[in-house]
């Protein structure tokens, strides 16, 4: 085994660790937090070597390397891949054919094309409505208030499911501002679940840096990156 495969193994394994240590603390099942493996920062030959070490859900934030890397990757047949990154229109159709999972529908309209390109292909991908929770400018997504606003168009697909949001705490955030804004994204999900009488199972949200505040305030779905591959 080489040194960076087993850098590579260690980290993995230590992240396991951490993620499920986390749950327990907060009460909750360790069985209920998945993790997201995401790979944006490295070449195919490192992202096998995660796979290998045992994670078997990848995200990318560029459509272009998801379609690249999943192309080149066969032969794990419970690989899923996340795209974590923001979706423009034209790569809409490429990313459905290669995604099992959309963390970052921003609009209606990218839910209705999504929604269409998943039935003309036969794919039925599980999507997150990304909010913008913190309020910074740079980022994408619904506005709180909008995404209650339209919050009856999100089941309205007939293709693909929206099953939750997601969202990043702010540039700024210190620990306690995070876990008060990941506190925010969950009673967003409860009001939109209780005014539309939906199932909204999923929340995306807890990073490299936050994932424990996220784990703490019911994050279900945690995406980590820097901390697998940072030397
Ligand atoms: C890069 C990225 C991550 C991973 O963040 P790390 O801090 O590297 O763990 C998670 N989510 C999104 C949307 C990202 O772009």
């Amino acid at each position: 085994m080489n040194d960076r495969r087993r850098q590579i193994a260690d980290r993995w394994q230590r992240a396991v660790d951490d993620v499920h240590q986390a749950a327990v603390q907060a009460g909750r099942s360790p069985d209920c937090v998945r993790i997201v493996g995401v790979s944006k920062y490295v070449d195919t030959e490192t992202t096998l070597m995660l796979i290998e070490a045992g994670c078997s859900e990848l995200g990318e934030s560029r459509p272009q390397q998801l379609a690249k890397k999943a192309e080149a990757i066969s032969g794990f047949p419970t690989l899923r891949w996340h795209l974590v990154g923001h979706l423009q229109s034209n790569k809409v159709r490429r990313t459905v054919h290669f995604a099992d999972t959309i963390h970052s529908i921003d609009s209606v309209d990218l839910l209705r094309r999504v929604d269409r390109a998943a039935g003309e292909l036969g794919k039925s991908p599980q999507l997150f409505i990304e909010i913008n929770i913190s309020g910074d400018e740079s980022k994408h997504g619904f506005a709180a208030e909008e995404a209650v606003r339209q919050a009856a168009d999100f089941f309205q697909t007939e293709h693909a499911h929206v099953v939750g949001l997601m969202a990043m705490a702010g540039l700024e955030a210190d620990s306690a501002e995070s876990r008060r804004q990941f506190a925010a994204l969950r009673n967003l999900r409860d009001r939109i679940v209780a005014e539309t009488g939906k199932s909204l199972p999923e929340l995306s949200m807890g990073m490299s840096g936050d994932f424990r505040e996220a784990i703490a305030e019911g994050s279900t779905l945690v995406r980590i990156g820097s901390r697998l591959f940072d030397s």
